[in-house]
């Protein structure tokens, strides 16, 4: 075993049930420096926002981020990351073995997704229902589901019998972030005005401990239409907007502005409608993404490893969990994609396929490379 993960496997009966809080808040250095440190720390946090929001947290899920410099090197995707899906869908890989050149997953689907999904159950033959919610259904011999597994229990009739009962547990305690970001555009990157009695930009990205908590600012160029995304929030922070409209929220964002750029006015250089979301008050998330509270590291293990199911009753094997909640790193695609090799491993090995010879899958490692069980 590699000396890393010998230290990470010692850590995690250590830590699974502290908190990121009373990890610190024990913390010699940080006993030392006093609470006023621990405070301006919270207010600091990743690249994207203040940690103290994260201090309920089990402090495994922090130092994975670190560990794994999660939050390190991250690229913008001009156009969006909706690109990535999308190019994927419309990808025609060249050497396809079963399909025709130039086949696509939009071709194979005759260009359009299918609707969302609402009821999962065994099919007479052994197979896999699937219906949508206008009715659709077919059978398949294998599932991924890759929706907030809350979804499971709430949006999508999954029949009971076909997870065991400790995954449904795991599965019923994830706990997610609430979130929350509202942006609007505006006619010009203004904030590159130069304050003549300053000598510097105008308005620059902020982190407060107000309302707003991360202030960001986005542009293609100057004399071009820009974004601000007024308040990035997590948490306690998110909920205080949950019952407000966009110009609710809007409105207090630049009041809270105001009081740090008091010379700025942001509000005259608004154009269109500000847009606003809460992934908690979304039906298709009902939670922005998934972090561990203390004593939850089994729940997670359990999750991560449902793919590799040759324990599992024939009853129970065929439908595989992938995406956000089931990675180790939730609220990082990297950790989602990952999870997603997993299901196509547990998928190939469920239809009675195998990893090529000499490049062994994530099943197939499992056991000796998998996150340990602590029972
Ligand atoms: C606020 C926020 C900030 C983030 N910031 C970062 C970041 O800075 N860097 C980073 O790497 N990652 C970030 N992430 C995490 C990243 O977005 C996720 O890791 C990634 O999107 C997970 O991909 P996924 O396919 O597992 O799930 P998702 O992208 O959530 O896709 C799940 C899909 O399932 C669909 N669905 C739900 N119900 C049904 C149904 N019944 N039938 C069919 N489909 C259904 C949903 O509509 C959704 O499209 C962030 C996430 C959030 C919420």
């Amino acid at each position: 075993m590699r000396p890393t993960r010998l230290v990470w496997n010692a850590l995690l009966p250590e830590l699974d049930e502290q908190t990121f809080y009373g990890f610190i808040a024990a913390s010699k250095s940080f006993k030392e420096a006093g609470f006023a440190h621990r405070e301006a720390f919270g207010q600091v946090g990743f690249g994207t926002g203040g940690w103290d929001t994260d201090f309920p947290n089990s402090i495994l899920e922090i130092l994975r981020v670190v560990y794994t410099d999660a939050d390190d090197q991250h690229r913008s995707i001009a156009g969006g990351a909706q690109r990535l899906p999308e190019a994927l869908w419309n990808h025609a890989p060249s050497g396809l073995k079963y399909w025709p050149e130039g086949t696509s997953l939009a071709s194979l689907h005759s260009g359009s997704p299918r609707g969302a999904v609402d009821n999962i159950r065994r099919a007479e033959n052994g197979d896999l229902l699937v219906r949508e919610n206008w009715g659709r259904e077919a059978t398949y011999q294998a599932v991924v589901t890759t929706c907030q597994s809350w979804l499971l229990s709430t949006r999508i009739h999954t029949e009971e019998a076909l997870f065991p009962a400790e995954l449904w547990t795991a599965i019923e305690r994830s706990h997610y972030m609430q979130s929350s970001k509202t942006f609007v555009m505006v006619d010009r990157p203004f904030w590159k005005d130069i304050d003549p009695e300053t000598g510097r930009e105008v308005l620059s990205m902020t982190l407060t401990d107000r309302l707003n908590r991360a202030t960001y600012l986005l542009d293609d160029g100057p004399d071009k239409p820009a974004v601000i995304l007024l308040s990035y929030t997590w948490n306690d922070d998110a909920l205080k907007w949950l019952a407000l409209s966009a110009e609710e929220r809007v409105k207090l964002m630049l009041h809270s502005l105001q009081q740090i750029y008091p010379g700025v006015d942001i509000a005259s250089h608004i154009v269109g409608q500000p847009i606003t979301v809460s992934w908690e008050a979304d039906p298709n998330f009902m939670g922005a993404f998934k972090a561990n509270l203390p004593g939850h590291y089994r729940y997670q293990q359990r999750l991560f490893t449902h793919f590799k199911q040759e324990q599992l009753p024939e009853s129970q094997r065929g439908i595989f969990l992938a995406g956000d909640d089931v990675s180790f790193t939730a609220g990082w695609a990297e950790g989602a994609v990952t999870t997603g090799l997993n299901a196509v491993w547990g998928v190939v090995n469920h239809l009675g396929g195998s990893s090529a010879a000499g490049n062994p899958g994530p099943g197939d490692l499992l056991d000796e490379l998998g996150p340990i069980s602590l029972d």
